[in-house]
């Protein structure tokens, strides 16, 4: 990540044509830890070709488009009603590259996208992602959705749905693709969607469906997978079925219903989100009628996992933004990444962003051993994800402002990056289950599955597999508190809904920083035995230090300062780091 820049009172460092994955040391490494070796290697030049794009024309591209947000045009020139998305043409080319030149929807669900023999793995899929997300965060909820749309109708989708709908979904040919969105909130709720009003009626043998969306996201998407309440269902979740409601009818005219507005948002600005009315929209079932909330829960948990991964790319950005910066701005006649206090800031940020990146990837292997016909995982995977799409979330936030602190004024002003990270990083913490619903839906994940066994049994065993000298001592530490945590986990689980639910949030905290150690010091024994130094177990000793043990910062000890360099450039760190 080192830049040729010459510290300076008068430098404005940028990150403008930087490689996102070469600067990105870590990113291989962990992948390695996490992805199959020849997966891996094929992954290489794809890599290297989406962090090239990230730093260069995706970047420009990025910048544009969050300035020039989509418009809704209603009528045309007769006065007939459109309701077309008119995008900026920097939106359009940045769709081509997400979903034709990298194939990100279609990735999961057929062979040979980027010359894969197969499907690519979500791992890969995921690290890829991860690259090109650091620059463009809106677009990857259409790519979210469209993906998770196919992967919900080859799930529970007609074999009708699947064969009209799943290869346009997943087409990487521009002209051919459809694209989707998700309608589930409604002014009523998008936490209670139980409440939720829209009603779906049989009208000579087919459905048509009533009411209004309060947001969706893609607006203008030629496919909406959508809840409603078939008139007589019961109320509350149970009674709610999934349609699919097309954009155009099969005889070329427009499905009935109308974008009201589209919203002025904070951020996630290059992507039109908008309100629906439905006048009697012709919609066809997915799945079974009365399973239409288990069905999105489907779609709902992997774009959770995609939020998760979004925010884990917020922060490494915000890293990276903030690094290059430090080193090229002086104050005081000294680089800023010499100053005690800017040195402990970006040390933060590379442990929160190791960990984020450490706990998407092991979601993403878990969910690919799901998809594979893995119970275990599957429980991993169902336990991990709200976890993920909390912690990371959340987190993303505080280093998102930190990095915007760090470049001063200038991280205050819209021609920078920090503003878009910003504001993109507040999202993720609301949409697709606000930071409390998730929080809850962890303890209902074991409360309801078990889920929590399965996860400290998969911990437990990547403990065991460590098997270099210090890593060894380092997780004997780890699995002592480990074991606290699943103590406390179990007991909040005992406890009254009033105290398990009033500590929930506190206890995610505290569950992911559990996770995150493990991982980062498994990870920092696969280092130590490929003979990459010793990097990153001094990370994940100090990440158990400060989020897990809780050490009083006014106590810690800031030798750990001495190897900032190395860490933030994956250098070497030698044995004697450790202490
Ligand atoms: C930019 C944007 C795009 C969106 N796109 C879409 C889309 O494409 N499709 C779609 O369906 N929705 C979309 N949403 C809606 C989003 O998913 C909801 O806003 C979100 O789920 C919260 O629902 P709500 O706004 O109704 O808030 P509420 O459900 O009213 O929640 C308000 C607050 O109460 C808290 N809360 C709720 N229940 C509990 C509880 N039991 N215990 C503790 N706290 C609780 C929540 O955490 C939240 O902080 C979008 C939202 C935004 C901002």
């Amino acid at each position: 990540m080192t830049t040729m820049t010459t510290p300076s009172n008068r430098a404005m460092p940028s990150t403008r044509g930087m490689n996102f994955f070469t600067a990105d040391a870590n990113l291989l490494r962990a992948l390695r830890a996490y992805a199959e070796p020849e997966d891996v290697e094929r992954a290489l030049p794809h890599l290297e070709e989406v962090g090239r794009c990230a730093g260069e024309e995706l970047d420009e591209l990025a910048a544009i488009a969050d300035a020039h947000p989509p418009v809704l045009r209603t009528h045309d020139r007769l006065g007939q009603r459109v309701d077309e998305v008119v995008y900026h043409p920097a939106y359009v080319e940045m769709q081509r590259l997400g979903f034709s030149k990298f194939g990100f929807a279609a990735m999961s669900h057929r062979a040979g996208v980027l010359g894969w023999p197969g499907r690519v793995p979500h791992v890969v899929k995921f690290a890829l992602s991860y690259v090109f997300v650091q620059s463009e965060f809106g677009l990857f909820c259409p790519i979210s959705m469209t993906d998770s749309a196919a992967r919900v109708l080859r799930m529970f989708g007609s074999p009708e749905l699947q064969e009209r709908y799943v290869p346009r979904l997943t087409s990487t040919e521009f002209s051919e693709l459809m694209q989707s969105a998700q309608l589930l909130t409604e002014r009523t709720g998008g936490s209670d969607v139980g409440a939720s009003e829209c009603v779906a009626r049989l009208v000579d043998g087919e459905w048509r469906i009533w009411g209004e969306k309060w947001f969706c996201s893609n607006a203008g998407a030629d496919v909406h997978l959508a809840l409603a309440r078939p008139a007589g269902a019961p109320g509350g979740t149970k009674g709610l079925g999934m349609f699919l409601v097309p954009k155009m009818l099969p005889d070329g005219s427009r499905n009935r219903y109308i974008i009201r507005r589209l919203k002025e948002k904070l951020g996630s600005r290059s992507m039109p989100t908008g309100e629906y009315e439905f006048e009697g929209a012709t919609g066809y079932v997915v799945g079974a009628i009365d399973r239409g909330f288990p069905q999105m829960a489907e779609m709902i948990n992997v774009s959770r996992l995609s939020n998760g991964m979004r925010a884990a790319a917020l922060m490494r950005r915000s890293l990276l933004e903030a690094a290059v910066h430090a080193r090229g701005r002086a104050a005081f006649g000294r680089a800023l990444f010499e100053l005690p206090l800017v040195r402990e800031q970006l040390l933060e940020m590379v442990l929160d962003s190791e960990a984020a990146l450490a706990i998407v990837l092991f979601a993403a292997q878990a969910l690919d051993r799901a998809d594979g016909g893995s119970e275990h995982d599957e429980l991993v995977v169902r336990i991990t994800t709200p976890l993920i799409k909390y912690a990371n979330c959340r987190r993303a936030r505080w280093t998102a402002g930190i990095s915007m602190n760090l470049r001063g004024g200038n991280g205050y002003i819209e021609e920078w990056v920090n503003a878009r990270l910003l504001r993109d990083a507040h999202l993720g913490s609301i949409w697709e289950g606000a930071e409390n619903v998730v929080a809850l839906d962890v303890a209902r994940a074991a409360s309801r599955n078990g889920a929590h066994e399965a996860l400290f049994r998969e911990l437990e065993s990547r403990l065991d597999g460590i098997r270099s000298e210090e890593a060894v001592s380092e997780a004997a530490a780890v699995r002592a508190e480990l074991a606290r945590v699943r103590r406390q986990f179990e007991r909040l689980l005992a406890a009254g809904e009033e105290e398990r639910e009033a500590k929930m949030a506190a206890m995610c905290d505290r569950l992911a920083a559990a996770v995150c150690t493990v991982l980062l010091t498994a990870e920092g024994d696969r280092e130590v035995r490929a003979g990459d130094g010793y990097g990153k177990l001094l990370a994940a000793r100090e990440y158990r230090r400060r989020y897990l043990e809780r050490v009083d910062p006014l106590e810690a000890d800031v030798a750990v300062h001495r190897w900032l360099g190395e860490l933030v450039d994956g250098a070497p760190v030698p044995a004697s780091a450790l202490g």
